[in-house]
């Protein structure tokens, strides 16, 4: 009867249980360089920088070299005003035989300054926020903060900030009520026990010499202006972004997971792009997205529904052939995490479509919510073939549903790229407590969504 089963049942097993000691060796090393890349880059803009400079040393030239249709081998990027990115290497086939495209999202959930963000309370300096993509807002009290972005000034130049990364810097908090006094917080919903205008970022607590009403304000003001040379008018065109200070780390007594911020989803994001900066000369155009303004509706010129992309597959088509044309031949993997299985809170996960931790990258079908609505659908034709091409590549992976039926649901850019009429499916790295300020990946999940995205271009 065994045998039987083992003929016709689908048995997915541990994928600690199905590599060898090289490729546990590889994923060790893979991994480094993924912790590294997480931990410089804690908002999309450094997401990019970061990616630039890898893209680089690995041959990657400014998109203005491109003269005509892009070439075997060559390899461009498009950097889109700081914010998302876009890198080619030329295939053997012409750009209307199409081309393989994998997309993933660079921003993540935070607190983003208010335009006027500083004030004072009982002698307390604080900055306004206005969160960014969807949090459980609880989570942000209490947790060390750092504050990263930019502040551009009225003579065209722009002012970088980050403080909090270095050691030597100080960091901030978002203060929470202490149970001794939350009896009344502690009778409201999680959804409720935090106030969006409550995440409040403590910011200084000494007067500025003198007298006077707002001396802290202004003592903190001061300091900003001495560090950068900065007003108060100038942070109404600065976008300056508060992100946990939490160092990425390795998780377990076996080190087999990785703790970090920004995971979702910059886990795809740097799979994707290990993946195309090895590409020498593949089949067909290997194209990389690393966009932004996922978590709040993919809307916008950094976002996947704006026109950059499009702007992009003309530039490789180079007037060879047209951009639609060259996208109904396509193949997108809308790179992004799924919600791995959480033993803790079974309840919201019908276990045998959940993502389970070290069975490999995940592959949606579908996403969406209230009966698939919203959803990219896949073509069982497209789920077949990554199931082929993951096979071909050793590739282990899972098929998932983000949660129980009615439970919720989700989102991707899938739907962008399936809008424009290329074939697309999701796979992705699965995730514990995602959109959390810390959140968890096993090591195994992530280096086989790299090869998942490596096997995506190399397929024959
Ligand atoms: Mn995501
Ligand atoms: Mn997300």
């Amino acid at each position: 009867m065994d045998e039987k089963k083992t003929e016709l049942f689908y048995q997915p097993k541990n994928g600690y249980d199905r590599i060898d000691t090289a490729e546990r060796l590889a994923l060790e090393e893979y991994c480094r360089g993924y912790m590294a890349y997480l931990d410089a880059a804690r908002t999309e803009r450094e997401a990019v920088t970061e990616a630039v400079k890898l893209a680089e040393a690995a041959g990657f030239a400014s998109l203005e070299s491109l003269e005509g249709p892009i070439r075997p081998g060559q390899k461009v990027y498009l950097n889109n005003r700081g914010k998302s990115l876009l890198l080619a290497v030329g295939g053997k086939k012409p750009m209307k035989d199409g081309f393989v495209v994998t997309a993933a999202h660079i921003d993540s959930p935070r607190l983003d300054l208010k335009q006027l963000p500083l004030f004072e309370d009982a002698e307390l300096g604080y900055f306004r926020t206005h969160y960014y993509g969807g949090i459980k807002k609880y989570q942000w009290t209490a947790i060390p903060l750092e504050i990263h972005g930019v502040v551009a000034l009225k003579d065209g130049s722009t002012v970088e900030v980050v403080i909090g990364r270095d050691p030597a810097d100080p960091q901030f908090v978002v203060t929470d009520l202490l149970p001794h006094l939350a009896a009344d917080q502690m009778q409201k919903t999680l959804a409720k026990g935090v106030e969006g205008e409550k995440l409040c970022i403590l910011a200084g607590s000494v007067p500025y010499a003198g007298e006077g009403a707002e001396r802290v304000k202004l003592a903190v003001m001061s300091l900003l202006n001495d560090r950068y040379g900065i007003t108060e008018e100038d942070l109404i065109s600065a976008e300056l972004e508060a992100v946990p200070a939490f160092d990425v780390r390795q998780l377990g007594l076996d080190r087999s997971m990785i703790g970090g911020y920004g995971q979702d989803d910059r886990v795809c994001a740097y799979a994707e792009l290990a993946a195309i900066l090895e590409q020498t000369e593949p089949e067909r155009t290997a194209v990389c997205i690393l966009a932004d303004k996922e978590e709040i509706g993919s809307v916008g010129v950094s976002g996947m529904r704006g026109q950059v992309f499009e702007r992009f597959i003309e530039a490789l088509c180079g007037g060879s052939c047209g951009v639609q044309e060259s996208f109904s031949a396509s193949f997108c993997v809308s790179a992004d995490v799924t919600a791995a299985f959480d033993p803790m809170y079974p309840e919201v996960s019908e276990r045998q479509n959940a993502a389970r931790l070290n069975y490999g990258v995940g592959l949606c079908k579908f996403t969406g919510s209230r009966g698939k609505s919203g959803a990219s659908d896949a073509s069982a034709e497209l789920v077949a073939y990554m199931r082929r091409i993951c096979a071909e590549a050793g590739v282990l992976w899972q098929m998932c549903e983000l949660g129980k039926v009615d439970q919720g649901g989700g989102g991707t850019v899938a739907g962008f790229m399936a809008d424009r009429d290329i074939d697309t499916i999701d796979a992705g790295v699965p995730v514990l407590s995602m959109h959390a300020p810390f959140e968890t990946t096993s090591k195994l999940d992530c280096y086989m969504t790299y090869k998942c995205m490596k096997a995506a271009y190399e397929a024959k």
